[in-house]
């Protein structure tokens, strides 16, 4: 049932009352410079905050086997964080509404040069509208969101009349095993909201994606008895022009998935990083490529990754010096599927109203090409899961920020529809 007026415009008020204090929260959970592997002080810092509202804990690691027996596990590397995963969990007195899963990813992709940088990226700073810093947008300020949210009910005097588990993952950005081991934890609810930066709009289909690195080897012999194509690094750009051939016979395919038809070019392989060789007048023996592609949903991670390792198979055999030493194809970090938020759902009703009345407008959604954690609970869990999240720019680049304006917006958003979602009670 639609809010009361006079409980919105309560709700809506105390949101913007805390506003200057989420903010400044926003910006110390900007400074921790949360890289891969490097989440354990931030996670520390997102459990105090939980447990000071007075939550229920709980903090656990990755169960690695548990994880690589699932599907949607991805492989596990040297570089995959053994940081925790926090939840705090808030039970009302009465369970008379529905549960929901607020969640949100603390780690960040590498910030690259500082240089680069108009400001230095873990020293988050204001100008006009926009907070800056690496890893405010994507995702800090939406896992702030849901906090705050929460805050801003208790401070209307309300709480959730229903079971809510606020979920800080990690590895968002490299396997999604943070989100996934919420999933194999047990953790349940009637619906997900995960307000990465869409620009205010609802993910209604998104890809999945894999990654993996091809490796080349050859013998090293100086460059006057270099014959023809054997280099490895020479033959490591072949590999990846048989790889771009697979990337546009995919995105032909795609054309056939209805969310994607009128997406242009929605399957996207990066070549992610490249190394080889060791010395400028010897012929290189090795050569390594990091790689990442998407797939549209209905085509599952195994299958996917099936094609790519028998197409590279299926080029070396045909290719004079891969033929002799085949590359090596290695599945490395995400083995992920994509997923369609079906329409007509109650939850994306409850959120549709709850965003006009935040922001006057209507809830537009839109198809997403980047790997979205939204995916463990739309497949898995099988519950409306809605990716939902402030004005954000410069996601996974320089001068990454997100629009303050925007996220006042979101969070009255946020609170409105967990305060009809879940339904309220006073606040205990
Ligand atoms: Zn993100």
């Amino acid at each position: 049932m639609p809010l009361d007026p006079s409980v919105r415009d309560r709700i809506a008020a105390a949101v913007s009352d805390g506003f200057d204090a989420q903010i400044a929260f926003t910006r110390d959970f900007i400074r921790f410079p949360s890289r891969r592997g490097e989440e354990h002080a931030v996670q520390d810092f997102v459990f105090r905050a939980l447990r000071d509202r007075g939550y229920t804990m709980e903090r656990f690691a990755m169960e690695r086997s548990a994880i690589e027996r699932h599907p949607g596990g991805g492989a596990f590397s040297p570089e995959h964080s053994e940081a925790p995963i926090v939840v705090g969990i808030h039970r009302p007195r009465q369970e008379t509404g529905r549960s929901l899963i607020l969640q949100a990813h603390v780690d960040v992709v590498p910030e690259g040069p500082a240089s680069m940088w108009s400001h230095p990226p873990f020293e988050p700073a204001i100008e006009g509208d926009w907070l800056y810093g690496r890893g405010g947008a994507d995702m800090k300020a939406g896992h702030a969101a849901n906090i705050f949210a929460l805050d801003a009910l208790r401070r209307a005097g309300l709480q959730p009349a229903a079971t809510v588990y606020v979920q800080s993952v990690v590895e968002e950005e490299s396997t999604g095993n943070g989100a996934l081991m919420t999933h194999l934890r047990g953790y349940r609810a009637d619906a997900a909201l995960i307000p990465e930066p869409e620009n205010e709009m609802l993910v209604r289909a998104n890809i999945g994606v894999i990654w993996f690195h091809i490796e080349v080897r050859g013998v090293p012999v100086h460059v006057q008895r270099m014959g023809a194509g054997s280099n490895a690094i020479d033959a490591a750009y072949r590999v990846i022009g048989e790889l771009r051939r697979l990337e546009a016979e995919w995105n032909e395919r795609a054309t056939a998935q209805p969310h994607f038809r009128d997406v242009p070019h929605p399957v996207n392989l990066n070549i992610g990083k490249i190394a080889g060789g060791d010395w400028a007048s010897s012929v290189p023996c090795w050569c390594k490529v990091d790689c990442r592609i998407s797939i549209v949903p209905g085509t599952s991670a195994q299958a996917a990754m099936r094609e790519v390792a028998d197409r590279v198979a299926a080029f070396a055999r045909a290719d004079g010096f891969l033929a002799n030493i085949p590359p090596t194809v290695t599945f490395n970090g995400f083995q992920a599927e994509g997923y369609v938020l079906e329409e007509g759902s109650e939850a994306e009703a409850v959120l549709a109203r709850a965003h006009q009345a935040a922001t006057g407008g209507a809830l537009e959604s839109f198809t997403a090409l980047s790997y979205l954690d939204a995916r463990v609970y739309a497949l898995f869990d099988q519950i409306p899961t809605l990716c939902y999240g402030p004005i954000g720019e410069n996601l996974h680049g320089f001068d990454e920020r997100v629009s303050l304006a925007s996220l006042r917006r979101v969070t009255t958003a946020i609170a409105l529809f967990i305060a009809e979602w879940c339904g309220v009670e006073a606040a205990g």
